[in-house]
């Protein structure tokens, strides 16, 4: 059902010209992995490869995300992963806001569809986007927050942008360590619903001790 609709949805935004960068893309990079997935993850843009391919993260940044996702014993297809731009910015420039504004929807319509318990935003423009919140990536990685998107609740996990610890061996290193949280978040996400009929009390994930 989802799997149908998300399909759907696909070619109807194949041809999307909402905003500038329709003109100088070779297709758009719509997202790719299982329609089902509980995890989804959500970066900035595609770059050339992307682009080219039509597949989100295949490039070098890519590459390292599928590494990191082998290391807690998931694969891209266990997964669904998207953008917040389906375009490529020219020259893999920021991504500006007539953009996000323009793109924003199909985003959402992926969330609802796909209805994810956890999303990893990775790196400012994604984070920022889907917290609603200015506070910027460095400040807040690391941190989930249980927001309610697309309708859905769902733990919204900003980690750093693999392509941003390519280069930089300590940024790895802390990206490495919020990514082995994920398997536990995801479990946290995943319990069955107590029995209990009484509301159970929102327990602070700080209280959780997952800091
Ligand atoms: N960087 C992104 O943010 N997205 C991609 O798909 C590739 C690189």
């Amino acid at each position: 059902m989802a799997a149908a609709e998300l399909l759907a949805y696909r070619d109807a935004v194949a041809d999307c010209t909402k905003c500038a960068l329709a003109q100088g893309r070779t297709q758009v990079v719509f997202g790719a992995g299982s329609p089902t997935a509980d995890l989804m993850f959500v970066g900035e843009a595609p770059g050339f490869h992307e682009d080219k391919q039509g597949v989100p993260f295949v490039g070098a940044a890519g590459q390292l995300l599928s590494k990191l996702l082998e290391g807690i014993g998931l694969t891209r297809d266990a997964v669904y992963i998207a953008n917040v731009l389906m375009c490529r910015p020219p020259g893999n420039r920021d991504p500006q806001p007539e953009e996000i504004q323009a793109c924003e929807p199909h985003l959402w319509r992926k969330i609802e569809l796909i209805q994810p318990k956890l999303i990893c935003t990775l790196g400012n423009f994604a984070t920022k986007l889907l917290s609603g919140k200015p506070t910027g990536i460095t400040q807040v990685h690391g941190r989930p927050q249980d927001v309610v998107l697309g309708g859905n609740p769902v733990t919204l996990y900003p980690i750093f942008h693999p392509a941003a610890a390519l280069y930089t061996p300590r940024m790895l290193q802390v990206l490495q360590e919020d990514f082995a949280r994920i398997p536990d978040l995801l479990g946290k996400t995943l319990e069955p619903p107590p029995l209990a009929p009484e509301p159970v009390a929102f327990v602070q994930p700080e209280q959780l001790g997952l800091f």
